[in-house]
């Protein structure tokens, strides 16, 4: 992110023009279509990638003579503009991804759990080339959320983004109703200091929402079950929504030949949860840059690890997260101290590796690094005055 110079050919501007050209799109076909999924944000979620840098991406695609279209989902691309995307600023047509309701999808495959078959987007699944842009953030579910991300869930009709990925979690039960009474059921509830412990006594059946649960940092419903030992809080049951993501991942990339896909992950504007909360949220890791790779698990572990070389900016991180854990003596990754250590960063590219989309194995070549355009000879130019007299 930094620069050595006040120049242009210093900027991040620059920086990435010259990463797409080692990421090389010249194996990019004369009118190829191209997909750029992007998350758009929601409502006035607006800390998304700024036009500038799609644009900035759009162009040199359509240098190869490929079509590209910006796409998302369709509520996020229907009010796409009031967050500054449109077909002027991004430079190509904005395409809701699983048309207009949403509906329009290829019935996959997926057999994990209790989820047998899922929905990908039909613009995703018809077309020719992928450049997966995306922004990086902390996320509630995963601990970190990105690349994997925006395909294994944003890549999914959102029937089956809500009522299949978002329920993984309670594939594994929450508790053990046979060693629980509807008392302690009522105290487990009351221990939660955020709510996420529900219980039906109707039904005798009680629901952790480990989507948002602080697992790891709070133990204060572990704390109320110690005699009685009803709640089930093993780490499997957190990772299951990283392993459904990489599955859909998976099967997402393979509807496309391997030289047509392209990862490109903005390490800026760090939120510490999603872009799906549709609010403007503080920024909680200094701006880093932007990662780029052919290999989705490799752009995921850099970055993870890049933001892992950071620590969280505490002023700045909400007053809602009652169990932040600032202890400098417990090794935890940035993202673990605002959501837990089980939602750990590190899973996502576990479970990539495990599915075979990528290695871990990495080597990082910073572009233009400051050190270097800092005894850079190049023309300066800056506004000196009213340009168009
Ligand atoms: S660990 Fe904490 S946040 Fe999670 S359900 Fe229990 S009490 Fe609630």
């Amino acid at each position: 992110m930094n620069h050595g110079q006040i120049a242009q050919f210093a900027s991040l501007a620059n920086k990435l023009d010259k990463m797409i050209e080692s990421l090389d799109f010249s194996t990019l076909s004369k009118k190829d279509k191209v997909a750029v999924k992007m998350h758009l944000g929601f409502t006035d979620g607006a800390q998304t990638i700024h036009p500038f840098y799609v644009r900035r991406v759009v162009e040199k695609i359509k240098e190869t003579g490929a079509y590209p279209y910006v796409t998302d989902n369709p509520t996020a691309v229907y009010n796409a503009a009031h967050r500054g995307y449109t077909q002027e600023t991004c430079g190509c047509p904005l395409i809701p991804i699983a048309g207009i309701k949403d509906l329009y999808g290829y019935e996959t495959e997926i057999n994990y759990r209790n989820v047998d078959t899922m929905n990908m987007a039909g613009v995703l699944h018809d077309s020719d080339a992928l450049v997966n842009l995306s922004h990086v953030k902390a996320q509630n579910n995963v601990g970190y959320a990105a690349a994997l991300k925006n395909l294994g869930v944003g890549g999914y009709n959102g029937s089956d983004r809500f009522r299949k990925i978002h329920e993984i979690f309670n594939s594994i039960p929450s508790w053990d109703p046979g060693k629980c009474t509807p008392e302690h059921a009522g105290r487990l509830v009351e221990s939660c200091p955020y709510g996420y412990i529900k219980y039906d006594e109707e039904k005798h059946d009680l629901v952790v929402s480990r989507g948002r649960c602080y697992n790891g940092n709070c133990f204060e419903c572990m704390e109320a079950d110690r005699e009685v030992g009803c709640l089930n809080m093993d780490p499997e049951a957190f990772e299951t929504f990283h392993e459904i993501i990489a599955i859909g991942t998976k099967k997402v990339l393979e509807t496309f030949d391997d030289e047509k896909l392209f990862h490109i992950n903005f390490l800026m504007d760090m939120t510490p949860t999603c872009d799906c909360m549709g609010i403007i949220q503080p920024q909680v890791i200094p701006d880093i840059g932007i990662t780029g790779s052919r290999d989705i698990v490799a752009v995921e572990q850099a970055s993870i690890d890049l933001i892992g070389e950071e620590e969280l900016i505490y002023g700045k991180v909400p007053p809602y997260f009652k169990h932040l854990n600032t202890d400098p003596t417990v090794d935890l990754h940035p993202f673990q101290r605002l959501w837990g250590p089980l939602k750990d960063p590190y899973n996502v590219t576990k479970y990539g590796e495990k599915h075979g989309l990528g290695s871990r194995s990495y080597e990082l070549v910073e572009i233009l690094p400051a050190e270097e355009t800092l005894n850079m000879e190049g023309r300066h130019s800056y506004e000196r005055g009213p340009s168009f007299t």
